[in-house]
């Protein structure tokens, strides 16, 4: 197999700011798999929070090259994989891009899509999130406008400002609201009483309210709260699942965390099995990163998959997006083509 990758820096329509600072860009890593003339493609999506960068995936990928080209035939998926994996720790997002390419690899040599081989439902519904950020309590109204397709709007809080935000969103539409405090609020009392608050405001559910290191508050905010506790920050790999077992409602996977599709379709497998809700999200991706997870959509109960959408340049055509819904498409691997010509 021969395997190539570019590193790329995707520019964001509007900077955003979040608990880790505000950015206006991230980098990334497309990788290319190609066996018998037939190429998959991946992506590696680096939010520093996860301390990767073009220098660490570079680095990575170069040794993956070496073991990707060791293997005959693409379709020892678990084997090749697990061996990228043992390459070293870390590298979670550049081990998603060999993830993504080997599965769009694999679909194509096999004529699937990939949703066909992790047993989704094509035909259900796919609504997904859509986010608007804090601190623009003035442009709320255009935002919420922005997002008038889609049925679920994804809040992040985690300010002095969180009730006014919620409370001029509310002006204007009664549509469900999940809230994403990225580790905002310091004070488990504080808390919790802000999550009543939010419960009478008909928010949906609250993710990673405190930071991570607080698993014995947050398994506190749990057991008190009124709406669900979802784990983003707190869980990365299958590993923490265990970890954190108890002290969330659910968890919320992401690619680029979990080092890809594999290990995130195991991962629903044992969030189901301890009667955990499971949430499929993203980071600033292309629609190469978030048709591998929409893949998966089908299986999870909530989808925040509006990467491509809040990108100024999408590298890639993949799934599309029609009245709020993600719609998978009938094409073998992750269903995407190039949109622009990225490996010469
Ligand atoms: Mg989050």
């Amino acid at each position: 197999m021969k395997f190539s990758f570019i590193p790329e820096t995707l520019k964001f329509k509007r900077p955003f700011s979040i608990a880790h600072g505000s950015r206006d860009s991230t980098p990334v890593v497309f990788t290319k798999l190609e066996y018998e003339g037939i190429a998959g493609y991946g992506e590696a999506s680096m939010p520093p929070y996860l301390g990767e960068s073009h220098e660490t995936a570079l680095a990575f990928l170069s040794k993956a090259e070496k073991v990707l080209q060791k293997f005959k035939h693409p379709e020892k998926v678990e084997a090749i994989l697990a061996e990228v994996d043992n390459i070293q720790t870390g590298n979670s997002a550049a081990k998603a891009s060999v993830d993504i390419a080997l599965h769009d690899l694999l679909g194509k040599l096999q004529k699937k899509s990939c949703w066909q081989m992790f047993g989704a439902d094509k035909e259900k519904d796919l609504f997904t999130a859509y986010t608007i950020p804090m601190d623009e309590a003035n442009g709320i109204k255009g935002r919420v406008e922005e997002a008038q397709d889609y049925k679920l709007l994804k809040v992040k809080l985690g300010s002095v400002n969180d009730k006014k935000i919620i409370e001029d969103i509310r002006k204007r539409t009664d549509k469900s609201i999940i809230v994403d405090a990225n580790e905002g609020w310091a004070d488990k009392n504080a808390a919790l009483e802000m999550i009543q608050w939010l419960a009478e405001h008909k928010i949906l559910f609250v993710e990673q309210p405190m930071p991570k290191e607080k698993l014995d508050d947050i398994a506190w905010l749990t057991s008190k709260s009124p709406i669900p506790i979802i784990a983003d920050e707190s869980v990365q790999r299958f590993s923490d699942i265990e970890k954190i077992k108890g002290a969330y409602s659910g968890i919320n996977i992401k690619l680029m965390k979990c080092t890809g599709m594999h290990e995130a379709y195991r991962m629903i497998l044992q969030a189901r099995r301890l009667g955990m809700k499971v949430m499929i999200g993203c980071m600033s991706e292309t629609s190469c990163g978030v048709s591998a997870a929409a893949q998966l959509a089908p299986l999870v109960d909530w989808i925040d998959l509006d990467g491509p959408l809040l990108i100024k340049e999408d590298y890639f055509d993949g799934v599309k997006f029609s009245e709020g819904k993600i719609i998978l498409q009938d094409l073998p691997g992750i269903g995407i083509t190039p949109a622009i010509p990225l490996f010469k």
